[in-house]
């Protein structure tokens, strides 16, 4: 039998009660009035009438206790259903008005200006309170600076997967397909209905993969696709059509703000990428210093890009580009200056554009070039732009990563070759100057030199000069004898003579150092040479005996027997010259290996350290109390130089102040001339 409810067994109970102390009272009510009446039940009556009238009222209110009983029970029920509807009525109207009051929160908190996270952080709040509390929310944007998708709120146990950015292609193809590109929402309630596609979605998003069941919502706003909203249910069935509508709905608010904050920071980034190349371009005009342009410049793209190496190398050819400025990151190695290592540079020269390379160990055009030594340097991403001044190839900037790929934006490659561009409107006009400043140099050398020569003239050409006219002027205003005039004569003569010297002296070393000098080569006597000058020095210098040391060894050698004769005399006169007070000099002849080695060694006033290299240049005089009544053009070292120079040796000097000097010479003997001397002619 079905058991009855309990609230109808309540009134069965009540009303029987109810029933049987009604009908007691009447029948106790019923019996006292019949005694006062007088009417007495018969005693042969043994009660049967009594109780058959008894029982039938009691069966007759039993009848009507249980009427009302069920008519109760169902007047209460149909009550409490009523208020149970009521109830529910009123808690549907408080979700309704939840959703609504969130709606109109997030709409809210949206209406001021916002950056993008904290859009996200309030839109993840918002949809939070709809879903089961371990739904995994991410809302990722499209950037169009990054040219990626970039997670910017995640919220939830799987989150952490989901962060970061990744690029459209690196979304599983069913959300790029019909979430990116068709617009739609993607809601799979349960993600094992169809195993195959979900694994697949879980190999191309790893982070998807744990999902039981998924929503995929696109954010549109005006006509962009701004972003995509990703739920993930720990279960399935904890995401459906129904749960998803209202994130559709909130979606279509945060498009929005989503939106206009993209374009304030795309605007801004526009913005401060023109700033980038307006400081740079104004940098570049204002300086004409090669290396501080470069330095600006670099440097400058390099941090704003956050790339780890910026190189500009320099060369005209594909194969001749070397680093000329690098700028490394913190800790980053850096290639050094003259490297050669640049593939993607090399390339992007050839092809004459800019190339950029994502993972050069993923890139076949790079899979045969050097990638080996770019690869130990640890490059990773690469983009490279040639620099061309006049349709010339003259360098190329490379941009590196090191450690981690890279997708180059349009943006990125656009600030680039804006760059490359001032770069080479910098190297143009920096080496516009750079030649106007060696003109200049030059021009500053020659005024120089004409000076030099102006006060050397002047003063060592006006000793003899006066010489000559104060003698030929006595001779023509004055009774003079015979001896007496050829006396003067001489002295005129020895100092047209000094005049003729220096002149010759002086045509001699311009025509040595243009190169135009030609030396008559012949088989030689080195130590015969040696001596006759030191013959013929002798008698001209009584106070200063000079010692031969000559070693047979020496042998003949292929010289200019006139220009070695005049480079022996040129140092044993000066040897003779800077010993006012006399002394010994030595002249010794060496052979060593391939060369003969002369040395002419004085007990003069010596030389002073600092002018060792200087007395060998035009006009290279030691200026000091004691050279200064010595005669000299500064001219007869460079000779020396020059000539032995043109014989393929060397000459240097040695000496200590106030001990003596000493000069050394060495020349090719043989075959070792020959070659030389052709050495020295090219
Ligand atoms: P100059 O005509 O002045 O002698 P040189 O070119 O021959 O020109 O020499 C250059 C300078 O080198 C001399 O002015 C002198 O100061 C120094 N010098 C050359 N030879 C000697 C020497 N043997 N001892 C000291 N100083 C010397």
């Amino acid at each position: 039998m079905r058991k009855l409810p309990r609230s109808l067994r309540f009134y069965v109970a009540a009303s029987t009660l109810y029933a049987a102390v009604v009908f007691f009272a009447v029948q106790f009510i019923y019996t006292i009035e019949l005694a006062q009446s007088g009417i007495f039940i018969a005693t042969r009556d043994n009660g049967n009438v009594l109780s058959s009238i008894e029982i039938v009222s009691f069966i007759v209110w039993l009848g009507i206790s249980l009427i009302a009983a069920a008519v109760l029970h169902r007047l209460a029920t149909a009550l409490a259903g009523a208020r149970s509807a009521e109830a529910q009525a009123k808690t549907s109207k408080e979700v309704k008005d939840q959703e609504l009051g969130a709606i109109f929160g997030l709409s809210a908190a949206l209406a001021g200006p916002l950056d993008l996270e904290q859009i996200g952080r309030y839109f993840v709040a918002a949809v939070r309170g709809g879903l089961a509390l371990d739904t995994t929310i991410a809302l990722i944007v499209y950037d169009d600076v990054l040219e990626a998708f970039r997670t910017i709120a995640a919220d939830g146990p799987r989150a952490t997967g989901l962060k970061g950015s990744y690029s459209a292609v690196a979304l599983p193809s069913i959300i790029r397909v019909r979430v990116i590109d068709h617009r739609q929402a993607l809601v799979l309630a349960d993600t094992s209905v169809d195993p195959v596609m979900w694994a697949k979605v879980a190999e191309e998003l790893p982070a998807l993969g744990a999902a039981r069941s998924f929503v995929a919502l696109p954010l549109v706003s005006r006509e962009r696709l701004v972003g995509a909203l990703l739920l993930l249910g720990e279960r399935a069935g904890d995401l459906s059509p129904d749960r998803a509508q209202l994130p559709v709905i909130m979606g279509q608010y945060v498009a929005g703000s989503i939106h206009s904050a993209l374009s304030v920071k795309e605007a801004d980034a526009r913005a401060e990428r023109e700033a980038l190349v307006n400081r740079i371009a104004q940098r570049a005009r204002a300086s004409l210093d090669p290396d501080e342009i470069l330095r600006g410049t670099v440097d400058e793209l390099s941090k704003v890009l956050g790339v780890s190496r910026g190189i500009v190398s320099v060369g005209e050819t594909e194969d001749e580009l070397t680093v000329l400025y690098e700028w490394d990151a913190p800790g980053v190695p850096p290639v050094g200056r003259g490297a050669r290592s640049l593939p993607v540079a090399r390339f992007a020269a050839r092809l004459g554009r800019t190339v950029v390379v994502r993972d050069v160990r993923q890139d076949q055009r790079f899979a045969e070039q050097d990638t080996g030594t770019t690869a130990q340097i640890g490059v990773v991403a690469v983009a490279a732009t040639p620099i061309r001044v006049g349709g010339q190839l003259a360098g190329a900037i490379t941009l590196s990563q090191i450690d981690r790929a890279r997708e180059w934006t349009a943006d990125d490659v656009r600030l680039l070759e804006a760059v490359a561009q001032e770069l080479r409107v910098a190297i143009t006009a920096a080496e516009a100057f750079e030649r106007q400043r060696t003109a200049v140099v030059e021009l500053e050398r020659l005024n120089q030199a004409k000076s030099d020569f102006v006060s050397i003239v002047s003063h060592e050409f006006r000793t003899p000069l006066t010489g000559i006219q104060g003698f030929s002027e006595m001779m023509q205003s004055e009774d003079l004898t015979l001896d007496e005039m050829r006396e003067y004569a001489g002295d005129i003569n020895k100092d047209a003579h000094r005049l003729n010297r220096m002149i010759t002296e002086m045509l001699d070393l311009d025509k040595m150092e243009s190169g135009r000098m030609q030396l008559h080569r012949e088989p030689l006597d080195l130590n015969a040479i040696v001596s006759d000058v030191v013959d013929r020095v002798r008698p001209n210098a009584p106070e200063h005996p000079v010692s031969l040391r000559l070693d047979p060894l020496v042998g003949e050698l292929n010289g200019d027997r006139d220009k070695l004769t005049q480079v022996m005399a040129n140092l044993l006169s000066n040897a003779v010259k800077y010993s006012p007070k006399g002394g010994e000099i030595v002249v010794s002849t060496r052979a060593e290996g391939d060369s003969a080695h002369v040395v002419v060694r004085d007990h003069g006033m010596g030389i002073p350290k600092a002018s060792l290299e200087a007395i060998f240049e035009r006009y290279g005089r030691v200026e000091s109390p004691a050279t200064r009544h010595i005669q000299g053009t500064g001219l007869g070292l460079p000779i020396v130089r020059q000539i032995v120079q043109l014989h393929g040796g060397t000459v240097w000097a040695e000496s200590n102040v106030g001990e003596g000097s000493v000069f050394h010479i060495t020349l090719p003997r043989g075959a070792a001339l020959s070659s030389a001397v052709a050495e020295a002619a090219s």
